[in-house]
């Protein structure tokens, strides 16, 4: 199912602070996904995993490890650990079991292609927003834009700078659109 408007915007919201948190200027671009994720207490990895595995997220009393499977490519691993970490805000800090943790408390997360639903989706846009901050990424979609350049084009580069698979990188330019249109 698709997020809704207000959803999308409190995502967005959420990934400034955060962003800003961080020490993440409007200058920048890149977003350093392992040194921010380590800054918020994980510790990050290559893991062994089946195939059809990206990665997990592990959180306990003591512990939150995000671990991606070594043999993805760079910027998916980037994605999958920019995911992980979305799991984390949205499923993990803002439940329950955050505000009254108990020893017992552990939150294993798997990510297996078959198991796609809802939680994710949410997760994905997360994840896209983080690595791909609106405002710096939409103003270099407009330079490239200004420049003659084709949307295809445009989506390679994008894709480039912000060390993000490609698919995407299309993606959010598409879904930047879309918040834009809502005003
Ligand atoms: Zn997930």
């Amino acid at each position: 199912m698709e997020l809704c408007e207000m959803e999308k915007i409190q995502i967005e919201k959420m990934v400034d602070s955060l962003l800003d948190l961080f020490g993440y200027s409007k200058e920048d671009q890149y977003v350093d996904i392992v040194e921010f994720t380590k800054k918020m207490g994980f510790t990050v990895g290559n893991a062994d995993l089946d195939e059809n595995e990206d990665g997990f997220l592990l959180i306990s009393q003591d512990r939150r490890v995000i671990a991606v499977n070594s043999d993805r490519p760079m910027e998916w691993k980037r994605f999958i650990i920019a995911h992980e970490f979305s799991h984390f805000i949205l499923h993990y800090v803002l439940s329950d079991d955050f505000k009254n943790p108990t020893q017992e408390s552990v939150l294993l997360h798997r990510e297996n292609k078959k198991g796609r639903n809802e939680s994710e989706n949410d997760a994905d846009y997360f994840a896209a927003a983080l690595l791909m901050p609106r405002k710096t990424f939409k103003k270099q979609y407009e330079k490239y834009k200004s420049e003659g350049l084709d949307d295809n084009v445009i989506y390679f580069h994008l894709a480039t700078i912000f060390s993000v698979p490609l698919e995407s990188a299309k993606r959010r330019v598409n879904e930047i659109k879309e918040l834009d249109d809502q005003k």
